[in-house]
């Protein structure tokens, strides 16, 4: 039937997503230097600014970074509360979280975060438990993005927050040209020289052509039950950090 081979086909999807990851998990964070000239990491600040976790509480801060690979945004969230939240890094890569466990080791404040390997379609957390879920350039891998925005919204609490940094289509003329050569001619030769293998870096291209725009993602964010979703461009519209509230 169509519905099995469309389960199939999203099955072989993330198959792919999870060796992509696999293989470049040791050199994953010079990847994305190289690749975004350094930028990813302006826009990772950018988007701890806007979550602005508080340095005091009574009953603690706990954010999911979900799809939190090596744990950047995580060590970002922690920092900017002075060592008051707590982070739960959640990627279904081991070799991601390897690699962001030992990493985490020499954070300013290491006891802050804890690796935890889960689907993002299914998320081994009980309802209501976070005050935050924040997910960086995860989203566009994951096969079905409804049903992991479904799983973001359960687990928060009400008045939780959700931050969705993603890459999005550059339609800035002039600029949509370069980018595209760029992509097309520079992204997967680099992956090959990095990992030896480009196919997975064109597969990584072309997710970022097929993800939803930002107004198609935005009403996906609202069907989960977000409020007040917002959708902001960076750089040109390279990428976009969408947020919502559950409310
Ligand atoms: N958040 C990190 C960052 O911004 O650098 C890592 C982003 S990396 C491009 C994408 C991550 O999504 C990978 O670590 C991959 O393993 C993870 N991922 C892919 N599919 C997933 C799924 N279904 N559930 C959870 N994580 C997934």
């Amino acid at each position: 039937t169509h519905f099995g081979e469309e389960i199939v086909a999203l099955e072989d999807k993330q198959g792919l997503v999870n060796k992509v990851f696999h293989d470049v998990a040791d050199r994953y964070d010079l990847m994305n230097d190289l690749m975004s000239f350094g930028i990813h990491r302006l826009w990772k600040d950018a988007m701890v600014a806007d979550l602005a976790p508080p340095r005091t509480g009574a009953r603690g801060y706990r954010v999911l970074d979900m799809a939190g690979g090596t744990g950047d945004v995580a060590e970002r969230i922690v920092n900017a509360s002075h060592g008051y939240a707590e982070v739960v890094v959640s990627d279904i890569n081991a070799d991601m979280l390897r690699v962001g466990a030992e990493r985490a080791k020499s954070w300013r404040f290491p006891a802050q975060a804890s690796f935890i390997e889960a689907n993002a379609e299914e998320l081994p957390f009980p309802d209501r438990s976070f005050d935050a879920y924040t997910i960086a350039f995860g989203i566009r891998n994951v096969p079905r993005i409804q049903q992991a925005l479904n799983e973001a919204h359960r687990v928060l609490k009400r008045g939780g927050r959700i931050l969705v940094l993603e890459f999005s289509q550059v339609d800035v003329p002039g600029f949509d040209a370069i980018y595209k050569t760029f992509s097309d001619n520079l992204i997967p030769p680099m992956g090959r020289a990095v990992t030896g293998d480009a196919q997975p870096y064109q597969y990584l291209v072309e997710s970022i052509r097929k993800f939803p725009d930002p107004a198609r993602f935005s009403a996906m964010l609202a069907t989960a039950g977000f409020k007040r979703v917002k959708a902001v461009p960076y750089s040109g519209n390279i990428a976009t950090l969408f947020s919502g509230w559950k409310i």
